[in-house]
């Protein structure tokens, strides 16, 4: 499931093929649940013919300005991609929608399981304004503070683990990276935000893990053009994600556990995280 570093990665290389370029052709998502309930005609009309000027990431949302004010904001949902494609060589599979540009490539939305959205909006600003762009909280690469990440913390009642992948408080952090951030940390998942937050020290290691996780996960993709999840069979280079039952690659004593919280598996190791008392 893209976080941060992958939506990041797929944003940079958006901005590489595309900006300064003109969108020629359209060709849809095939049905309004992508687009948000805008039609395959309106999705057309309101991006083809434009440069495109700009692309930001807010959060896990990539956000692009258009020509003319124009707007489209991409969502990778859980197995959304960005691809580029010569002209005359094959789309990839599962490809969604099409955005042909003027120096004959195209940059194809893939996306297998149809949860990533497109929303093409007239005016940019419109963007912004949704509630679920607006709502997203500080970004946990360019914008989370210690101080912000502990008046986070402080107000909710739920677990860390839950805490920081909730994206109104902390924007980009999902499974994967919050599980590797409580490891570095050495912070059990299941340990009550609100006493994260009122221990400095262990609150500083948190803010620290999450930045190193996430930049461990920027230079996995380090000049990839398209990110390869680890769920989908890339090699696993984290330390506790998806090593339940491997040995623990700090301690050397226990084997990475599993733990459900908040409906999500969370590997953790009994040795360095141990459970809260
Ligand atoms: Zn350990």
């Amino acid at each position: 499931v893209p976080e941060l570093p992958e939506v990041e990665t797929n944003a940079s290389n958006l901005a590489r093929w595309a900006v300064g370029r003109r969108v020629v052709a359209v060709e849809p998502p095939p049905g309004v649940r992508e687009t948000g309930g805008v039609s395959r005609r309106a999705f057309v009309a309101r991006l083809r013919g434009r440069r495109i000027l700009a692309v930001r990431r807010r959060g896990k949302w990539i956000l692009v300005a258009l020509e003319g004010r124009a707007g489209l904001g991409l969502h990778l949902g859980m197995t959304g991609k960005i691809a580029c494609v010569a002209p005359g060589a094959e789309l990839p599979r599962f490809s969604r929608a099409v955005f042909e540009l003027d120096d004959g490539r195209r940059v194809a939305f893939v996306d297998s399981r149809r949860f990533g959205r497109l929303l093409a909006v007239p005016r940019f600003a419109e963007l912004e304004s949704r509630k679920e762009i607006r709502q997203v909280g500080p970004d946990a690469l360019s914008e989370l503070t210690v101080a912000g990440l502990g008046a986070a913390l402080a107000g909710t009642k739920r677990s860390v683990k839950e805490a920081i992948m909730d994206q109104r408080l902390v924007a980009g952090v999902g499974n994967l990276y919050a599980t590797e951030a409580l490891w570095r940390a050495r912070i059990h998942p299941a340990t009550p935000a609100r006493r994260v937050a009122a221990d400095a020290r262990r609150l500083r290691a948190l803010h620290v893990g999450i930045l190193a996780a996430l930049r461990q996960g920027l230079a996995v993709y380090q000049g990839v053009d398209v990110p390869e999840y680890l769920e989908e069979g890339a090699p696993n280079p984290f330390f506790a994600y998806d090593r339940v039952g491997l040995r623990c690659r700090r301690c050397r004593l226990s084997l990475v556990a599993a733990l459900v919280i908040g409906g999500r598996t969370s590997a953790y190791c009994p040795t360095c995280q141990p459970a809260p008392g």
